[in-house]
């Protein structure tokens, strides 16, 4: 479904936004640009149909460039950090820390599944730039933590933020594999917040408008709560393995497959990486506890 924002910018959304796909926008000019590619096969065909140029990716993850290849003969822009996890499958997966993890099986089966492959990019983006798209200009801003080159766009004049994966769902922010970093990501939050846009599209939940402020503290205080959470169980020495059984992100109404497994204990060991930084926990022996 592709919905008017404004004479300009549309939203194009599939029937599942979540996770293998996003909200991506459309982007009407004298040339026509979609941000992020992770609609359904058929949005992409009818979009392949109306004719597009350009495609931008807010980062490299799969779910926002799914749809890159099937969109006709595009350019494809990205920030320069997050270029590389497009351009090699072998990159994509050393960021969701299948190999430091010693999960490289699992990682060629999940690159596999998705029908992951090496593609291209054809322009970098850097932080701050301005893209001047005929009909509306949009500010590229770095917001990395989510991933390293996870970038967000501001049409300034109207006030509209294009969030991407700082998406402000109930879920809160995603970071678990080993690319994500914590005080990149709540300080990108922050960001975000301090631009003051009038309205958020944001890639898993689409046009947000009210509470803005409010909204952007919210989710920017679930990573500090699950802080809270792996501090209140270093009352004792416990291993990673055992942090990750905890459940924090999926729940424990999710199956604790070998994929969930994966991400929660990379999550826990993005807090511990910080929580050492910061001081406050020790590691010995592979297990951690409060100093
Ligand atoms: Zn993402």
């Amino acid at each position: 479904m592709i919905i008017p924002v404004n004479r300009y910018l549309h939203l194009v959304q599939s029937k599942q936004v979540s996770f293998p796909y996003c909200v991506c926008v459309l982007i009407e000019g004298p040339e026509r640009v979609l941000i992020d590619s992770g609609c359904s096969p058929e949005i992409a065909a009818e979009l392949r149909g109306k004719g597009l140029d350009i495609v931008i990716n807010t980062h490299f993850h799969w779910d926002h460039t799914r749809e890159n290849e099937n969109l006709g003969p595009v350019q494809v822009w990205c920030h320069s950090l997050d270029a590389p996890a497009i351009r090699s499958a072998d990159n994509f997966m050393g960021r969701y820390g299948f190999k430091d993890f010693g999960a490289e099986d699992m990682g060629q089966m999940f690159l596999k599944y998705h029908g992951i492959s090496d593609r291209p990019v054809h322009r970098e983006l850097k932080d701050g730039e301005v893209l001047d798209l005929g009909k509306v200009s949009l500010r590229v801003i770095h917001t990395p933590g989510h991933t390293p080159g996870h970038s967000v766009l501001f049409d300034e004049y109207n006030g509209i933020l294009l969030s991407g994966d700082i998406d402000l769902t109930a879920w809160g922010p995603w970071y678990l594999h080993i690319c994500s970093d914590l005080d990149d990501y709540i300080s990108s939050i922050e960001k975000c917040m301090d631009l003051k846009p009038r309205l958020v599209i944001s890639g898993h939940k689409g046009i947000v408008e009210h509470n803005l402020e409010v909204r952007f503290l919210a989710y920017r205080d679930c990573i500090l709560r699950k802080e809270e959470q792996i501090l209140a169980n270093l009352d004792q020495p416990r291993s990673l393995k055992e942090l990750g059984a905890l459940r924090m992100f999926y729940g424990a109404q999710n199956q604790y497959d070998d994929y969930i497994q994966f991400w929660e204990q990379q999550g826990v060991y993005l807090h511990l990486q910080r929580l050492k930084k910061h001081g406050l926990i020790k590691e010995e022996e592979k297990l951690y506890f409060r100093i």
